[in-house]
């Protein structure tokens, strides 16, 4: 059963404490370290003990404290630690709520906790780990200054995108109110109350979120959006058709995600999302160059559209006091009057992929890592399902996976190459990890977009991607190591070969 640990540690004074000893910690208990624990509980016996580590106060990371109107943007089944089913009566295509998403990473612990000892350390930040005579020495410490050392066989650290909540934009206005999402619920309290325009600054998925919580509360509200160089999504309609149309209609997602990587070869992203936006894509902001990988539907598309005042295609940079009232500066140089009162809400993005490069894996197998410098799949929740897999199926460093630094590409210009770079980094990989591990595996991937399908057209997609795996897996290199000489990101197998 899983447990929350009321375990002292060291006070902020003492030496360390006495190490506590588990066959593998697992530092992050958002989606990715969640499925690291769900596969490394399909390995360990039950007497087995892991510790979980993580610096919130539960599981569910960035999920904990991200602005309390966001929902998944795929069918809440598809998110999900490895097979674990959602306890929620409601129907598959149901967009789950925040607290929705939180109660399952709950739920998905209590499964997993009849399988194996997880000792639940919430609270506690990971500091340094080192490896010596095949045991990992971890230290953490508490915001109290209290220490704890861990003594593990394996670690397995998923840390995540390093979301955290954001602030309010910078105004130098006195006469407008700056807020963020995550601090400002903009279907309640004096936001709603008031009847002073918004803008919302952003055009990816948390701008999406909020033009359509206030457009939907309140139709008549005057709300600008500032989108930036916009973004488009797939189009849920497309990627997910309802009810019986998923028995014969729709593409499924993995076969899109092929012909992606088919078409792109490094260097023609705006041919491939030109394409990608005409056939599976949608969004409010025409000439979007920016994708993702967010998920959203036509209506949502077309209620935002219609209840939205103006779309501006600049990005905001200040609120002046000008002549009469406040202004707003855009990049461009561009400015426009605004109404004093008026609400900004800052919805500029949380994902931010900075840090350290270390490699997936150490030296000795030991330690894996899931991080945007060293990706080896497409979202950190396939990474950490997958390379806990093959760490405890003792295949993790003879496996030659390519590893792409995807932080490098973001801060080196590469933004638009990413969802493109990422499938094909997905297909090369997933091809390699296909021929490593059982079948099994795959099937046991709840995360798999294609899963939304009927198994006869799941088994199909399947046959395809076998026959694919082999063909395809030179075009799919050559893309990786063209985008990475290009945009001059480390990248390249790591192991084996
Ligand atoms: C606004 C927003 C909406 C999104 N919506 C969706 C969606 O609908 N569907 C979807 O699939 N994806 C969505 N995403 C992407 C989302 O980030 C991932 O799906 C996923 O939740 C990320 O999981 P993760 O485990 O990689 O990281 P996180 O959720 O960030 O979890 C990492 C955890 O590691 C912990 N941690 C980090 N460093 C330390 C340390 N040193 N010590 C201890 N603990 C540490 C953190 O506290 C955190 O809890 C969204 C992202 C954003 C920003």
């Amino acid at each position: 059963m899983a447990q929350t640990s009321t375990h002292p540690g060291a006070d902020a004074s003492g030496t360390d404490p006495a190490p506590e000893t588990c066959d593998a910690c697992i530092v992050g208990a958002g989606i990715a370290g969640m499925n690291a624990l769900f596969a490394a509980s399909r390995y360990l016996s039950h007497d087995a003990r892991v510790i979980l580590i993580d610096r919130r106060g539960q599981a569910g990371g960035m999920w904990v404290d991200t602005y309390p109107y966001v929902r998944l943007h795929q069918p809440h089944g598809l998110f999900t630690a490895g097979n674990i089913e959602w306890c929620l009566d409601r129907r598959p295509s149901h967009l789950a709520t925040k607290t929705e998403v939180l109660d399952h990473f709950r739920h998905c612990l209590d499964v997993i906790g009849r399988d194996l000892r997880v000792d639940e350390y919430f609270g506690w930040s990971f500091e340094s780990a080192t490896e010596a005579h095949g045991t990992v020495r971890i230290q953490c410490h508490r915001p109290d200054g209290r220490r704890l050392v861990v003594h593990a066989q394996r670690l397995i650290k998923a840390y995540g995108l390093g979301i955290a909540p954001n602030d309010p934009l910078p105004a130098s206005s006195s006469r407008v109110r700056s807020v963020s999402p995550d601090q400002c619920d903009v279907r309640a309290g004096e936001i709603r109350a008031s009847d002073a325009p918004v803008w919302v600054i952003g055009g990816g998925k948390t701008a999406m979120d909020t033009a359509h919580a206030l457009v939907t509360a309140d139709p008549r509200r005057e709300v600008t959006l500032v989108a930036g160089s916009g973004t488009f999504f797939i189009s849920r309609d497309r990627a997910f058709p309802g009810n019986s149309r998923r028995w014969w209609r729709g593409q499924l997602p993995n076969a899109v995600a092929a012909e992606a990587a088919r078409r792109f070869d490094g260097t023609n992203e705006a041919a491939v999302a030109r394409w990608y936006r005409a056939t599976h894509g949608t969004g409010p902001t025409p000439g979007a160059s920016n994708f993702l990988l967010g998920v959203q539907s036509e209506a949502e598309t077309s209620a935002i559209t219609a209840g939205v005042h103006e779309v501006v295609m600049d990005h905001f940079v200040d609120a002046v006091d000008r002549g009469g009232g406040p202004t707003a500066v855009f990049r461009s140089g561009a400015t426009k009057p605004m109404t004093a009162g008026t609400w900004i809400v800052n919805c500029t993005g949380y994902i931010k992929v900075d840090g350290d490069y270390e490699p997936y894996v150490s030296p000795t197998g030991n330690v894996v890592v899931v991080h945007p410098r060293s990706a080896v799949l497409h979202l950190p929740s396939f990474m950490g399902y997958y390379l806990a897999h093959l760490m405890f199926a003792g295949r993790i460093r003879d496996v030659p996976l390519y590893e792409l630094d995807v932080g490098g590409l973001f801060a080196g210009g590469g933004k638009h190459v990413f969802p493109y770079t990422a499938m094909a980094l997905a297909m090369y990989n997933l091809g390699m990890l296909a021929d490593a591990l059982p079948a099994t595996v795959f099937r046991d991937c709840g995360l798999d977009f294609d899963r939304w399908y009927p198994i006869h057209r799941r088994l199909l997609g399947t046959a395809r991607f076998a026959a694919a795996n082999h063909r395809d897996r030179a075009h799919h290199r050559r893309t990786l190591d063209t985008v990475r000489e290009r945009f001059d990101v480390r990248g390249g197998p790591l192991v084996g070969g």
